[in-house]
């Protein structure tokens, strides 16, 4: 799987749609700050379906949306759409070509689709579910994470890099697995008492 484009318009301070074209080699975003690197990085995040507008830097999603500058009117909608090539069929999809698309409206009304169909965030979340990209993965690591990961206590930083090396899911697992162990244990104990009882 590899990402082949991202189209960007409306959102944040991209107001007209810009593509970004990842063609082999390409390592890195440059530009002066406050040219709106973090904001593309953003728009990556909100089509894998972000719902935190605390995390992108707002305090209500239709922050998103272009608010407007010095010579521009804002607008009333947001669209980003993620193209992957998807020859090796990483994600679970039939395609070849897989292309992700979000919307917003001001009126807060949102949509999402796969390759043009209409879906579910469930639907979107389930395509990234387990592939390192999701919305949670460690794939995109924003600046104040950083700084979390460092002023971590010690068990916390190793829950994050447990959830890294992907060993937190079967911690999880285990937890679950043994707590119904304890739940069986005490069922057990109770039918041996009524058997006692009645023998
Ligand atoms: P730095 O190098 O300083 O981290 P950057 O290149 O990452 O900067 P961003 O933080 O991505 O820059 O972009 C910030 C710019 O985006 C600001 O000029 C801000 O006004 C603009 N911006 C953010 N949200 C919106 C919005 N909803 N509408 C219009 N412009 C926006």
């Amino acid at each position: 799987m590899k990402l082949k484009a991202l189209e960007i318009s409306g959102f944040k301070s991209f107001a007209d749609k810009t593509k970004i074209e990842f063609m082999p080699g390409m390592t890195g975003i440059v530009g002066p700050n406050g040219s709106g690197k973090s904001n593309i990085i953003e728009a990556i995040r909100w089509v894998l379906g972000e719902q935190s507008a605390r995390d992108l830097r707002g305090t209500k999603m239709t922050d998103v949306i272009f608010a407007g500058a010095a010579n521009r009117k804002p607008l009333n909608r947001a669209e980003v759409s993620m193209t992957f090539d998807n020859s090796d069929h990483y994600l679970k999809s039939d395609y070849a070509e897989v292309r992700v698309t979000r919307r917003l409206f001001r009126n807060g009304e949102s949509e999402y689709r796969i390759n043009g169909n209409q879906c579910r965030l469930r639907d979107v979340v389930s395509l990234f579910m387990d592939t390192g990209l999701g919305r949670e993965s460690f794939s995109i690591i924003s600046q104040g994470r950083v700084e979390a990961v460092f002023n971590s206590k010690p068990e916390d930083r190793r829950t994050i890099i447990e959830e890294v090396a992907g060993v937190y899911k079967y911690k999880q697992n285990k937890d679950k697995a043994e707590k119904e162990l304890g739940t069986t244990r005490e069922y057990l104990n109770r039918v041996n008492d009524i058997i006692a009882e009645l023998e």
